[in-house]
């Protein structure tokens, strides 16, 4: 690759990382989970490893942290705060003592134990004590720069305000971790994605008081700057720290050799779930401090210590429950509620199942100890069976022959492709009989590609459903809405957007229209062709009265299942009802003859972030009115690259190499005014 590619390819990616730096750090509200911020970050430090050459201040091999906020008073930290180097597997640990080893030149019958700690997934604090007194406490910031949260961190009860021992330093800086328990996060879930978050979060509000309501812990590990105090090593230090009156770590340990930090990493890992607070690997410190301070740093980390992390991807937990859930198909997906663990940033408390045949195939049961998976945008599942944990009373999981909501028969639908029977079990039951399937088919009626209904979330329709005001889908467009303005959460003016949002999509492409009625195996693309080969909507009800279902065998990419299912759809009485009532309420637009002349022939198109007022379906659907094409990537191929709100900056920065130009919203939309 040519040395100016690799360079701009580096340099955006250090725009990227500093961008999730300051979302995770500052803001607290991280972008991405860490497994992709881990994977970018391996990326750079790889780029550099290959090409020596290339530098850069932000480099992740050169900072800690993000600057200090605005929000806070800075202060310097008197001894830096550094971050910590990462160990992921036996081979790392092997190759951090080897760098020790080197590094002290000693021989190689040297035994050198480590304090192993439990890292504890919160955020870094130092304190400052002179006299005893606890007189200023900084965050970590970017190392060299802390902000001053002094009040805040008064308000935490685990930090002793005066220590009175006779062999407390006469000034110090104690650091250590503030951090949430598991079980306080529960009260904040919906605002933070994780437990460090919220405590991140909490600790650094403007306002000290907002600190105090939050029950936040501390626990203290190592200290910065001192001066007086006369202390070997690390275990030692631990134990005064606890005599001083600091909380410390009870599951620390003194620990020699590579394979018995394994075997206590690995007894964490399996004890994680039952902790109340989370943790997201194990540090090993070299317990002398002679030799800590012989080895000294890099620049961002000490070289006496290292983070072995758990993976940012896999967990163990247990099965406490299994529900099913019930789809808009009827299909029952088997979901595992498991204990909520903390997968890569994330917290994890359910995962799928998928059918009853893999339950059956990985004998998964309530109860059992499992390894779950939550790898990029995969739902997190089970991946394994710890069969050595289980019980001798565990019984193997029934799936329901019943459906658990409306109590029809399930069964198993025949595949004519593969010649064998689904692996999903389905709910019997005809149309709106079964109250989940009809609950899932009006959330997917009202969904962003359907009718896009703006405040009509799925929350709201459960409990609309529940309170009997909607139960089919011209019930939408009925709405008593003197009895909600009556509800709990609801004042004019919600109910006046409600109103208008609605309203305003009663006028409908068919397209979208024959999307909307969630007719199995009949998503949007094939909606599309059904569409565009009927036109208008009293064409497509005719089936309904001609019976001719054959006749759709002739539109190209419909197949007999489709066929099948159209035909389902129609000879349901209640389905017939919902068309009739829509009719006569809706205004569904028949689909255009395609325009080949159009304003947009043969120009391509790609839409980057969140447009206002229009779906990304919506838009998909002008461009081809219009005779263009919608692309999925940035290449040479595109012509419009058209951006919205929080666009991608690599599309956007790509597409400036390719010179490929630029619109926002209404520089398109212009463009296609032109034209009528
Ligand atoms: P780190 O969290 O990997 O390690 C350093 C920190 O460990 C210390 O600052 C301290 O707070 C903590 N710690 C806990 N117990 C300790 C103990 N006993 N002794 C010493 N330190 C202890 O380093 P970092 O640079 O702060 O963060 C990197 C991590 O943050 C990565 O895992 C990364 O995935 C994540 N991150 C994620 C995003 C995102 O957008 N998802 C962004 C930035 C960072």
């Amino acid at each position: 690759m040519k040395k100016i590619k690799i360079l701009s390819q580096y340099l955006s990616k250090i725009e990227l990382i500093n961008d999730y730096n300051r979302n995770y750090y500052d803001l607290s509200l991280p972008l991405v989970s860490d497994e992709i911020y881990d994977k970018l970050k391996k990326e750079i430090l790889d780029l550099e490893k290959k090409n020596p050459s290339l530098q850069n201040k932000q480099s992740p091999s050169k900072i800690v942290g993000f600057k200090p906020s605005k929000n806070f008073n800075k202060s310097p930290h008197r001894t830096p705060m550094l971050s910590l180097a990462n160990a992921f597997s036996e081979e790392d640990l092997i190759n951090f003592e080897k760098k020790i080893f080197n590094f002290l030149s000693i021989k190689k019958n040297f035994q050198i134990s480590y304090s192993a700690e439990p890292k504890i997934d919160g955020i870094s604090a130092s304190l400052t004590y002179k006299g005893g007194k606890f007189i200023k406490g900084l965050s970590r910031g970017d190392g060299k720069e802390g902000e001053d949260i002094t009040k805040n961190l008064a308000t935490i009860k685990d930090i002793p305000k005066i220590i009175l021992q006779k062999d407390f330093p006469d000034e110090i800086d104690i650091r250590g971790e503030v951090f949430i328990q598991n079980s306080d996060f529960e009260n904040l879930k919906e605002k933070f994605a994780n437990p460090r978050n919220a405590a991140s979060g909490s600790l650094r509000q403007k306002n000290s008081e907002d600190t105090s309501k939050i029950p936040l812990k501390f626990i203290a590990y190592t200290f910065g700057f001192e001066k007086g105090l006369k202390i070997e090593n690390q275990s030692t230090y631990l134990k005064k720290l606890s005599e001083w009156g600091f909380k410390t770590n009870p599951q620390n340990k003194l620990i020699t050799g590579i394979k018995d930090l394994l075997k206590n990493y690995d007894k964490l890992e399996k004890k994680r779930q039952n902790l109340n607070f989370d943790i997201d690997g194990v540090v090993y410190k070299v317990n002398d401090f002679v030799l800590q301070k012989r080895l000294g740093n890099v620049a961002n980390a000490p070289r006496w210590a290292i983070a072995h992390k758990f993976s940012s991807n896999k967990a163990i937990s247990k099965i406490l429950d299994v529900e099913i859930q019930i789809g808009r198909t009827g299909a029952l997906t088997p979901v595992a509620k498991i204990n909520p663990i903390n997968i890569g940033g994330v917290v994890v408390s359910n995962a799928t199942l998928h059918n009853e045949d893999e339950i059956i195939r990985k004998d998964i049961r309530i109860g059992d100890t499992v390894t779950v998976e939550r790898a990029g945008d995969v739902i997190p599942h089970i991946l394994s069976v710890d069969f050595s944990k289980r019980g001798k009373k565990s019984f193997k999981f029934c799936f329901p022959n019943k459906c658990p909501s409306c109590g029809s028969t399930t069964i198993k639908d025949y595949n004519r492709t593969t010649k064998k029977k689904d692996a999903v079990r389905r709910c019997s039951s005809e149309d709106y009989f079964c109250e989940k399937i009809s609950i899932e088919k009006l959330k997917h009626f009202v969904s962003k590609e359907a009718f896009n209904i703006d405040g009509l979330g799925k929350k709201i329709i459960e409990n609309f459903y529940k309170l009997n005001l909607i139960k089919f889908p011209q019930d939408i467009f009925i709405l008593d809405f003197n009895q909600i303005e009556k509800l709990e959460g609801w004042g004019k003016l919600s109910v006046e957007n409600l109103k208008y949002s609605i309203e305003k999509k009663k006028k409908i492409s068919l397209e979208r229209f024959i999307y909307a009625l969630g007719i199995r195996h009949i998503g949007l693309e094939n909606a599309k062709l059904i569409s565009k080969y009927f036109r208008s909507f009293s064409r497509f009800k005719d089936l309904s009265i001609n019976n001719d279902f054959n006749e759709l065998l002739n539109i190209d990419g419909i197949g007999e299942t489709q066929v099948n299912s159209i035909k389902i759809f129609f000879t349901n009485k209640k389905n017939i009802i919902v068309l009739n009532t829509l009719e006569k309420i809706l205004d569904i637009k028949n689909t255009k003859v395609e325009n080949k002349k159009g304003i947009l022939k043969d120009q391509t198109f790609l839409v980057t972030g969140k447009l206002i007022g229009v779906s990304r379906a919506e838009i998909k659907s002008l461009i081809e009115e219009n005779s263009g094409t919608t692309v999925s990537s940035v290449s040479k191929k595109l012509n419009y690259l058209i951006i919205g709100e929080k666009p991608t900056k690599r599309k956007i920065e790509s597409a400036k190499e390719l010179k490929i130009k630029i619109l926002d919203q209404n520089q398109f939309l212009n463009m296609l005014n032109k034209t009528s």
